[in-house]
């Protein structure tokens, strides 16, 4: 599983990197980057509570 962050919809809430912290971190300017480059297994939960709690939905996962 992988993230994909869409920075162009991204507005800089912060709360992916909240909800993953161990996959998503914030830059300078509450940009996001992955820290990772999968997401390994057993914590999946996470990364789809980070998908989810994007308000402008930024973040998708893929296989
Ligand atoms: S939660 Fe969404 S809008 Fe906020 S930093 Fe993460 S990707 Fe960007």
């Amino acid at each position: 599983m992988r993230f994909v962050i869409d920075q162009k919809r991204c507005e800089g809430h912060g709360l992916c990197s909240a909800a993953a912290p161990d996959d998503i971190a914030l830059d300078d300017d509450d940009r996001p980057y992955l820290l990772r480059d999968e997401v390994p297994a057993g914590t999946e939960d996470a990364a789809v509570s980070a998908a989810r709690v994007c308000p402008v939905s930024a973040i998708s996962l893929t296989d």
